[in-house]
């Protein structure tokens, strides 16, 4: 009874402080989120998705917010694949722990061109499991390319991975897999973005969010239909870092799955 009572206390006198810190970036080198004061999130009970829009009030959307990621998608349909063209190259890459994920910061020059519009590729990331669920299954693993118009727009590519045959593609940045989170990146020779991506473009789109705090809505969603497949191993040695690093499906709402 006591220690709830406190938690609560805790709660409270933790939201002022919120509001007057000018610094809300993840503790990107920290050791734990656990041990910090401030509106750290995670995915752990006392902190996880059901609990980000209580941690900070610019985390409000994730609770309040109505273009919610991720959703469940259904099967067969696509949007059309003329929309989106893919310019996706050579690159090098740093591989990096944030604390909430592995991301993979390669270099500007990639890009996407959504209805005429250009979108760079800024990072790329990983959730164990999946995110997005298909017919209410979940898949093991998803990865999120994450690109920005000039115009400060976000376009986020969607690609689900199954167990099957090693990805070598991906190779390179799972021989730098960093276990902890730290400041320094690992700088691996080089990836090519266009054999990373599945060979049918055919895809969902839809309106949506980021799928972690601020969980900032206007986001353009473009799930990719067909999964790409990953070892065992190579699955087993992401959740050895990340066991469970996925928000739940959100409500879909008033919004309309573009799936033809
Ligand atoms: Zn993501």
């Amino acid at each position: 009874m006591k220690r709830v009572l406190l938690s609560g206390i805790a709660i409270v006198a933790l939201v002022p402080f919120g509001c007057q810190s000018a610094d809300h970036s993840p503790p990107v080198g920290g050791k734990s989120e656990s041990q910090h004061t401030g509106p750290s999130w995670g995915y752990q009970p006392h902190n996880g998705p059901a609990l980000w829009g209580t941690l900070d009030p610019t985390f409000s959307k994730c609770a309040l917010g109505k273009e919610q990621s991720p959703i469940d998608l259904t099967a067969g349909g696509s949007a059309d694949p003329l929309a989106i063209e893919f310019d996706y190259r050579q690159t090098r890459i740093a591989v990096e722990n944030n604390g909430h994920t592995i991301q993979v910061n390669p270099d500007l020059g990639s890009a996407i061109v959504l209805n005429g519009v250009r979108f760079d590729l800024l990072q790329f990331h990983f959730h164990h499991g999946s995110e997005h669920t298909v017919d209410g299954n979940q898949l093991p693993l998803e990865m999120h390319l994450v690109h920005r118009s000039d115009g400060g727009s976000l376009a986020v590519v969607g690609v689900l991975f199954e167990e099957g045959p090693a990805n070598d593609t991906l190779a390179p940045v799972w021989s730098h897999l960093p276990p902890e989170p730290a400041a320094s990146h690992v700088v691996a020779s080089g990836l090519d973005l266009a054999s990373l991506l599945p060979t049918t473009r055919t895809m969902w789109r839809y309106r949506g969010s980021l799928t972690t705090p601020p969980c900032t809505e206007g986001v353009n969603w473009i799930v990719l239909t067909e999964p790409l497949t990953m070892a065992p191993d190579q699955i087993a040695a992401f959740g050895a870092i990340y066991p469970n690093n996925f928000r739940p499906v959100q409500p879909l709402g008033e919004r309309v799955l573009d799936c033809g």
